[in-house]
């Protein structure tokens, strides 16, 4: 299959191309697009043949369900059973915006758009290409992260480029994503709401709209934990990982420094080419290989929308082993870290 790449102007999206992925879309083809968080890779969620498509594109497990994307609010009440007040308070609060919410579902969608659940995570982005695409479109676009499963999440058209093409109709290039980590998941399913998935709003910032929000034990994990029945399926598989291995390295920032400097020593006495996750403050510090720096530790918003973009340099340096700096975990930086712990595969080292 050839993969259209359709140049589109984020602050200004000319009507003209994005029709022609709307159309793609209507079709039953797949489109990736630029949202605030990361691209979507983006599939009518009433059709079913659509969505098995998108699965297959991405590789991605059958059980684990995508997000499904809508321009209005009031788009919501036809897709799940319930919206609480609760839930319109969050909406009117966080949306458009990098904020999902799972709800009960109604019938109106095909069983394999919730890969089975009875549950539907949505959300309405914030950017005027994802908008105006679902707008032109008519109707609801599940859209999952457009990389392959399991590589992490592309903030540019050329991740998506390097991980798609030739197995999805088109990309819309509209320039790198703004945040660069996923949205917040907060399941209202259940009472009380749950946070399932850390991401662009805060928990900090949720908790001063819905006081009584817990955190789900995964999303603060130091290790790999098993569940038995996921209320996130997407806990459960294996993210954002590069080719390389990761050690993460989880301390206070001089404990770090030393540590990664011994660590250095050792590899290359072993011939061992190491490259450094490191961050404004402290890259410096470091010599080896290849260095490169997230941004500033008092910047973390400018961390997270660096993440995945460092995390795929990094891996094609061609180096044999990532070591990365932990940052701190308010903000964005809860996310942050949940990426980098999951990247490593839990191969974290206290100091
Ligand atoms: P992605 O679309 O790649 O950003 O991943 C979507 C995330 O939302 C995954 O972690 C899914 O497991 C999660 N998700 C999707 N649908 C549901 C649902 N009904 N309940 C809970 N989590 C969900
Ligand atoms: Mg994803």
């Amino acid at each position: 299959m050839k993969t259209l790449v359709l140049n589109v102007d984020p602050h200004k999206p000319s009507v003209a191309e994005i029709q022609i992925a709307a159309k793609i879309i209507q079709h039953g083809g797949l489109v990736a697009f630029p949202t605030e968080t990361v691209y979507g890779l983006g599939a009518d969620a009433l059709n079913d043949d659509a969505v098995i498509r998108l699965f297959k594109a991405k590789k991605r497990p059958l059980d684990n369900p995508p997000i499904v994307h809508i321009a209005n609010a009031s788009d919501v009440y036809s897709l799940v059973t319930e919206v609480s007040s609760m839930a319109e308070l969050l909406m009117t609060t966080f949306w458009p915006g990098p904020l999902t919410l799972v709800f009960r579902r109604s019938a109106n969608l095909p069983k394999e758009t919730t890969a089975g659940l009875d549950t539907l995570a949505l959300r309405m982005p914030n950017h005027p290409i994802a908008l105006s695409l679902i707008s032109q479109t008519h109707r609801p676009i599940a859209a999952p992260s457009a990389n392959l499963s399991g590589r992490p999440s592309p903030t540019t058209a050329q991740h998506v480029y390097e991980d798609l093409n030739g197995r999805i109709d088109a990309i819309i290039d509209g320039g790198a994503t703004k945040i660069g980590v996923e949205s917040t998941v907060v399941d209202l399913s259940c009472d009380p709401p749950m946070l399932l998935r850390p991401g662009g709003i805060s928990f900090g910032a949720l908790k001063k709209v819905i006081g009584n929000l817990r955190l789900h034990p995964f999303v603060q994990s130091e290790v790999e934990l098993t569940l038995e029945k996921t209320s996130s399926p997407g806990m459960k598989h294996k993210h954002y990982a590069p080719k390389t291995p990761i050690i993460i390295i989880e301390g206070n920032v001089e404990a770090i420094i030393l540590k990664i400097n011994q660590l250095i020593k050792i590899y290359k006495l072993k011939g061992v080419k190491v490259g450094v996750l490191a961050t404004d403050e402290t890259q410096a510090a470091y010599h080896t290989d290849v260095v490169v720096s997230l941004g500033s530790r008092f910047n973390i918003n400018t961390v997270a929308s660096n993440l995945f973009r460092l995390l795929r340099k990094v891996d094609s340096e061609g180096v044999d082993v990532i070591l990365a700096e932990a940052v701190p975990l308010e903000g964005l930086g809860l996310a942050v870290m949940n990426r980098l712990r999951k990247a490593s595969g839990y191969n974290i080292i206290k100091v």
